[in-house]
């Protein structure tokens, strides 16, 4: 693994960060939606800051790279939930259980934990503070920052303020808008964006060799390359149908738009709740068009969508929809997504009770 490995939208900001001057900061976010490539980054990142030949890029021959990929250097620590250690089976998995519970503690849990707990983050500060051992550093991956229970962030932060000399710490969030302010403020910020629909489609195509639907697919994801590849490989949007019943209840004043907010978000990230919104909206808006011009038939799904569209003229559709696209492009970001997700509920229910 070395900075080929890179999603093509990210080299940019690989080759930015090796040729800053002034690296100076010890920590740094590296924030996005998921499905951008920041793992990846990360991994290529860590590889290459602790690479013997000191290069800006990993050399795969020395020490410390046969190391790396064998999941055994001893400067790299990652700190990970139970959950995503075990959900995900990437490099960081084979690293993080050495700060995880034994399993005689974990098998008394119903659920694998879905946080970073303050046991994880003070079993590795006595590690970071001593010298590397084969390298020039020690780098410390977070996987994901949000994951940090508040007692965890807290303990953190006292590492983040005073970091050992040779320490970095790598913070990966899909979620930065949820992190404590304080965190955030200690770290340097390194901005994912969804690429270029063009550039993305290119490296799907080249990915999913064969596939004639990608357009549909990277659509489905909301434009994020890697989610539109779980996609193709079966795996689902959590919950696009309990989205559009929640969306359905507010217009009809069944639930309150702050209760529905909590729990829509709870367990997803909010750029997976608005790609089904605008996908919601934008068929009430066909729907509404067709049966304007010509008698077609419909199915039980659509005339409810049809009853909506009935409610609402076009121009208050298409302001909404505008408003949702605004929101997708700042989940994610330093806004608070719990917010910005209750705000576009109010205003959703606002047009039906005016
Ligand atoms: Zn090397």
């Amino acid at each position: 693994m070395n900075k080929q490995d890179l999603l093509p939208w990210t080299q940019q900001a690989f080759e930015a960060f090796f040729s800053a001057h002034d690296r100076q900061a010890h920590a740094y976010l590296l924030a996005g939606h998921s499905g951008l490539g920041k793992t990846v980054f990360a991994e290529v990142l860590a590889k290459t800051m602790l690479c013997q030949e000191q290069g800006n890029d990993a050399c795969g021959r020395c020490h410390s790279c046969q190391l790396f990929e064998s999941g055994t250097h001893p400067d790299l620590h990652v700190l990970q939930s139970e959950k995503r250690t075990l959900e995900i089976a990437n490099l960081l998995a084979t690293y993080a259980p050495r700060y995880l519970e034994d399993e005689s503690k974990r098998k008394k849990r119903k659920n694998p934990s879905a946080a970073i707990t303050i046991d994880q983050v003070r079993d590795v500060i006595p590690d970071i503070n001593t010298r590397p051992h084969i390298s020039a550093c020690r780098i410390i991956i977070l996987n994901t920052a949000e994951d940090l229970n508040i007692n965890a962030a807290n303990s953190l932060l006292k590492s983040l303020e005073e970091p050992p000399s040779e320490c970095f710490f790598l913070l990966i969030s899909h979620q930065a808008g949820r992190l404590l302010p304080t965190l955030r403020s200690r770290c340097n910020r390194i901005d994912f964006r969804t690429p270029d629909k063009a550039l993305a489609l290119k490296w799907l195509n080249s990915r999913l060799p064969g596939r004639s639907d990608t357009v549909d697919l990277l659509d489905r994801a909301a434009g994020l390359p890697l989610r539109a590849v779980a996609l193709a490989e079966g795996n689902q949007i959590p919950d696009e149908s309990r989205i559009v019943h929640t969306m359905l209840q507010l217009a009809n004043r069944k639930i309150d738009p702050v209760t529905a907010a909590a729990e829509m978000i709870k367990d997803t990230e909010l750029v997976d709740i608005l790609a089904p919104i605008q996908v919601f909206i934008g068929n009430i808006i066909r729907l509404k068009f067709v049966t304007h011009t010509n008698s077609v038939r419909k199915n039980d799904d659509d005339r409810v969508l049809i009853d909506i569209g009935n409610r609402l003229n076009f121009k208050e559709l298409f302001t909404y929809l505008d408003n949702v696209s605004v929101s997708k492009q700042l989940a994610g970001g330093p806004l608070d997504d719990l917010l910005a997700l209750e705000n576009d509920l109010i205003s959703w229910q606002k047009l039906f009770h005016k």
